[in-house]
């Protein structure tokens, strides 16, 4: 009996993999998408977190046409407000300052999942399979031999897009390293009495990070870091014991926090993988890296690498093998200095507002301040959080609404 043939497979349906593969929508090959998400009787978990989608991932999903759909859900970001808890730095950063109705937006995971999913099912070259990727069996000249469930496939590219937890690019010998960071993420959503439309807040406190998101209606979206060995005592307190501890992190600038969502905890570190590409094989998502949730960059520098990755498997001379070393190096190539960049510079946040020595707390606030007060190095700053500096494909995006 002959196997079945794809040009791409896709493993893990996650909010990563389902972009890249709604990218390859009209790709003229067939693709397959691998996921145990994909059985009506079963639905996936809820993933409890939000995500800020910044300026050049908007673009990016206008172009798949599922904006006006995300839309519904996404509450703008007009203004993100930073402070550092105790000390006098503070910075602001607007929309209108470039020409734009919001720098970003905040969806919930689970109604991007959704749309996502919806968009996915109305493709017609995209194949979506309920089941998991194991491992590949054998790699020939033209193709790997996946094995899905315990069956063989064949992929002329095997995009791994199976998240951190899974152990499918290990097995596929594409080794990651890890720091962690000895924190964990505490996510939920609250409602206060003093909401103010728009407002982003980035909080550096001594225990870590605190992020308050605006959602629709007064409610916000809040990623609250602690130090790892809090984590189960946050998540399993009494909503009260909770929302007195973020009020004491966060401060009253949203006045009183009356009450809060169910919660969820993510322990964070950074980790690397040593190559994102080899024969026939790709990371893309959290199976290729993991940042700390601080600058909102992870989803957004994935669909970066969506952008990029698809954009060169549509290339410019119609079909080519998509899983061509050339095409692979390409990829890697052209992505390098902006995932290096935006793990550098989300990494200097978590060091620099982590540290309590004299020093640095003044050049951090120093650094704050002279964010606020210099246009130039606030430009740039913003940019990048936007997903809009030098490097990044979605600058080639319009801005299609
Ligand atoms: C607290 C927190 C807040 C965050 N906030 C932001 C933010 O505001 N902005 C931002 O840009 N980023 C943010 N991020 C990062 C963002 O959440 C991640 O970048 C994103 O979830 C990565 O998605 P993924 O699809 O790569 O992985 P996942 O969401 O983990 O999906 C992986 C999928 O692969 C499937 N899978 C696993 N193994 C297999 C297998 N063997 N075969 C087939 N399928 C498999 C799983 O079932 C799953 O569906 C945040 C992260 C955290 C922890």
């Amino acid at each position: 009996m002959t196997q079945r043939l794809f040009d791409i497979v896709i493993a893990g349906g996650g909010m990563v993999g389902a972009s890249l593969a709604l990218a390859l929508r009209t790709y003229p090959g067939s693709v397959a998408v691998v996921d145990r998400r994909f059985a009506a009787e079963r639905p996936a978990p809820l993933d409890v977190r939000c995500t800020a989608i910044n300026e050049g991932s908007r673009r990016l999903f206008a172009g798949l046409g599922v904006w006006p759909q995300l839309r519904e859900f996404a509450a703008p970001i007009g203004a993100i407000h930073v402070s550092d808890r105790g000390h006098f730095g503070a910075a602001r950063l607007c929309a209108e300052d470039y020409a734009l109705s919001a720098l970003g937006h905040v969806v919930e995971n689970h109604r991007l999942q959704e749309v996502l999913g919806e968009a996915l099912a109305a493709a017609r070259n995209i194949t979506l399979v309920d089941a998991a990727v194991e491992d590949v069996a054998s790699a020939g000249d033209d193709a790997l031999t996946v094995v899905v469930d315990g069956a063989p496939l064949s992929a002329r590219l095997l995009a791994v897009a199976a998240g951190a937890r899974g152990t499918l690019a290990q097995r596929l010998g594409m080794q990651s390293s890890e720091r962690a960071y000895a924190q964990a993420a505490v996510v939920t959503n609250v409602v206060v009495t003093r909401p103010r439309e728009g407002i982003a807040y980035e909080r550096f406190t001594e225990a870590g990070p605190v992020a308050l998101l605006p959602l629709q209606g007064a409610r916000y979206a809040v990623v609250m870091t602690v130090a790892e060995t809090l984590r189960d005592a946050l998540l399993g307190c009494p909503d009260r014991a909770f929302l007195r501890r973020l009020q004491d992190a966060f401060g009253w600038r949203l006045g009183r926090f009356t009450g809060c969502g169910e919660r969820g905890a993510f322990s964070l570190s950074l980790t690397h993988a040593s190559h994102q590409v080899a024969q026939r094989r790709v990371l893309i998502g959290n199976a290729a890296r993991t940042l700390h949730p601080v600058a909102g960059q992870g989803f957004n520098l994935a669909l970066r690498d969506v952008a990029e990755l698809a954009g060169l498997l549509h290339g410019e001379r119609g079909v080519q093998d998509p899983g061509a070393e050339m095409l692979l190096q390409a990829f890697a190539e052209r992505r390098r200095v902006d995932q290096r960049d935006t793990v550098a510079l989300t990494d200097l946040l978590v060091r620099a507002f982590g540290n309590r020595h004299l020093p640095v707390v003044v050049a951090r606030n120093l650094g704050l301040l002279a964010m606020d007060l210099v246009p130039p190095l606030r430009h740039w700053f913003a940019r990048r959080t936007m997903g809009l500096g030098p490097g990044s494909p979605m600058r080639r995006l319009g801005g299609a609404s």
